[in-house]
């Protein structure tokens, strides 16, 4: 590895109480797997430690990460900033309730994350998952209204192709069908659903583009509490990315109809797509905003949503008085502890010149694709490369392919992409993009 690398070695492989294989057997018999069946006829393979970007299998190989966790290890596994950051809040305390009690790590974390922001953003609800902050921020915006006099607005307008967690309420303004509203039918409220818009990151946008949000607005804005997307990058739901100044309008539409904006940055946030936080591409202020996923570089699961004194002050003033919510783990000092140190470190680093030279490094490594007939586009966005194929991938076949290349890569759908850590070397990223062009090229039938 790089000496650059600011992590520790990868551990030795520690004994179990159990052999690998009986590991892997109760594994199999019990455990269930995100988006998989109970009996997963796919290998999930056995991870023993991780350090920097370098993934360590119980069988003894190592992989090279191009996930960094789902977008949350953005400095790579086992860092020793992040290690000791953990280590002295479990000498201090590992939770309390939030309930009644507070403490500085939250503190700490709030007025980072408070400057971090757009200023207008000045009341702060940790919480505990992604998803949860986005049930979070809809439920602001139910009881911002309710306060407001109009009860009325209980419904979200969204737009297609959006993830934003797998919760009921989150899920009912995911893409209707990767998120398979049929199955869930009659428990899923009915939201408002907007195509996204056609035009591409750094294009201007269309009169084509801003129509359907226009006219659903237009229509609807009584019953209608908020408009949520993911600013600038679709994640979970297509990977695509948009033009910026869909966001600009988007924002003057929302003010002209009095529809809140409710930016979900869980994905984007912490640098991900070339800036802090993708709002800025637009300059624009959401009235809500979520983060999570990178907020404690991969560490523990933890979240926040972000809105105006307008809104908390609202709230404070409606009835009943307090805002519905209240996590058991809201606030774990373990995470937030974790998490502003997270901040802190990125802050630190030159993480903008980074993503610049990871983003350019991906456009060229991966750009042997566009040739090839079985890919439909390859496109790149800060630390985002990704190749869309014209057809569906065998998921379990092509990681299989990925794991014997000696990287890590699990695509979905007809997605393939990468969305490295931001320390990864550039020689550890060029053999993640040679891999990516390889198996790519063996994808036909
Ligand atoms: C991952 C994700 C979520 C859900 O977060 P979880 O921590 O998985 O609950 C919500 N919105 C976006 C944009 C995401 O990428």
């Amino acid at each position: 590895m790089d000496s650059n690398h600011p992590v520790s070695p990868v551990p030795p492989p520690r004994p179990n109480a159990l052999s690998n294989e009986s590991l892997s057997a109760l594994d199999h018999a019990h455990v269930w797997h995100p988006y998989s069946a109970m009996h997963n006829t796919s290998a999930v393979y056995h991870v023993d430690s991780a350090a920097g970007v370098i993934l360590q299998l119980a069988d003894g190989r190592q992989l090279i990460d191009g996930m960094s966790s789902w977008w949350c290890a953005i400095h790579g596994y086992n860092h020793p900033r992040l290690n000791q950051a953990a280590e002295r809040q479990l000498q201090q305390m590992a939770h309390v309730m939030f309930g009644g009690l507070t403490h500085a790590p939250a503190i700490l974390l709030v007025a980072k994350l408070l400057e971090l922001t757009p200023e207008m953003l000045q009341s702060v609800f940790i919480s505990d998952s992604g998803s949860v902050a986005v049930e979070v921020a809809m439920k602001m915006a139910i009881q911002y209204w309710n306060a407001k006099g109009q009860p009325e607005r209980q419904h979200f307008a969204s737009l297609r192709g959006g993830y934003h967690g797998d919760t009921l309420g989150a899920m009912s303004v995911c893409d209707p069908v990767t998120g398979m509203h049929s199955l869930f039918n009659s428990v899923l409220t009915r939201q408002f659903f907007i195509d996204r818009p056609a035009s591409r990151f750094g294009e201007a946008c269309t009169r084509q583009d801003i129509e359907p949000l226009e006219a659903a607005l237009q229509q609807h804005h009584r019953q209608i509490a908020a408009l949520i997307l993911e600013p600038v990058v679709q994640g979970a739901g297509g990977m695509y990315f948009y033009a910026a100044d869909y966001l600009r309008q988007a924002r003057e539409l929302c003010d002209r109809y009095e529809v809140l904006l409710i930016a979900d940055e869980i994905a984007t946030g912490f640098g991900r797509s070339g800036k802090l936080f993708a709002c800025e591409h637009a300059a624009i202020t959401p009235d809500i905003m979520c983060v999570g996923k990178a907020l404690t570089g991969g560490y523990m699961s933890l979240a926040a949503t972000l809105t105006t004194a307008e809104v908390s002050d609202s709230i404070d003033c409606g009835d009943p008085g307090v805002f519905m919510h209240g996590p058991t783990y809201m606030a774990n000092p373990l995470a937030c502890a974790t998490a502003l140190a997270s901040i802190e470190l990125l802050l630190e680093s030159d993480w903008q010149q980074r993503i610049g030279e990871i983003e350019r490094q991906l456009r060229q490594g991966l750009s042997p694709c566009e040739q090839m007939p079985q890919v439909a586009e390859v496109r790149c966005l800060g630390a985002i490369g990704v190749v869309e194929m014209k057809e569906p991938v065998e998921m379990s076949v092509i990681t299989r392919q990925f794991v014997d290349a000696g990287v890590w890569v699990r695509p979905f759908g007809k997605l393939v992409y990468l969305m490295p850590a931001y320390i990864i070397t550039d020689a550890e990223l060029e053999q993640l993009c040679r891999s990516v062009v390889e198996v790519v090229a063996r994808q036909v039938d």
